[in-house]
């Protein structure tokens, strides 16, 4: 039969040798592999004082985001929820009233925002949706959680604190420090 690959490799079946079964050599080329990794550089890092740098293209935890004046830039235009391949969004619209232009910065905006990271595939195409640069996926990722309800993000998780009153809060949720 034609092999599909050239990784194929015949077994040798040849008798071991005297030395072959004394396994010292073999003893030996192992105790020489590990010895030489002790003056390696360690791979591994003391999570949590230090963290590795996340890839340019990571994409974590999703954001809500606010404008320059601590506004919600969302207009519960359900544009990412149709984009979403995985239905991981939900929203319900509601109207802004007078007085409430320093809350949102749209006339409509989303009452209530969920995402459920169990079905969320961190794809980014909320992200590339949204026509009011709402929604981003931050370098955070979700924290572990004991219960599925716990998944289920809500505004409370999602919306970023607000960069005019909480600017150290602003940047922790956006992984900047
Ligand atoms: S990252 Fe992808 S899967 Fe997750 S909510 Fe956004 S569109 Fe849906
Ligand atoms: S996050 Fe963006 S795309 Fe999604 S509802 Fe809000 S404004 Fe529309």
């Amino acid at each position: 039969m034609e092999a599909l690959t050239s990784r194929a490799k015949a077994v040798d079946r040849k008798p071991m040798t005297f030395l072959e079964r004394l396994y010292l050599w073999n003893i030996l080329k192992g105790m020489i592999i590990t010895f030489s990794h002790i003056f390696k550089k360690k791979p591994t890092i003391q999570y949590p004082e230090v963290k590795r740098p996340f890839s340019p293209v990571f994409r974590g935890l999703h954001v809500l985001n606010r404008d320059e004046e601590g506004r919600e830039r969302c207009t519960a235009c359900g544009l990412c929820a149709v984009a979403c391949p995985a239905e991981a969004i939900t929203m319900e619209a509601a109207e802004r009233l007078p007085g409430e232009e320093n809350l949102y910065r749209e006339e409509k905006y989303a009452a209530k925002y969920e995402i459920n990271m169990l079905r969320c595939i961190f794809c980014g195409l909320c992200e590339e949706a949204c026509p009011k640069d709402a929604i981003y996926l931050s370098e955070t990722f979700a924290p572990a959680n004991f219960n599925r309800k716990g998944f289920v993000y809500g505004k409370d998780n999602l919306l970023i604190p607000n960069p005019t009153t909480q600017p150290e809060a602003t940047a922790k949720a956006k992984g900047l420090n």
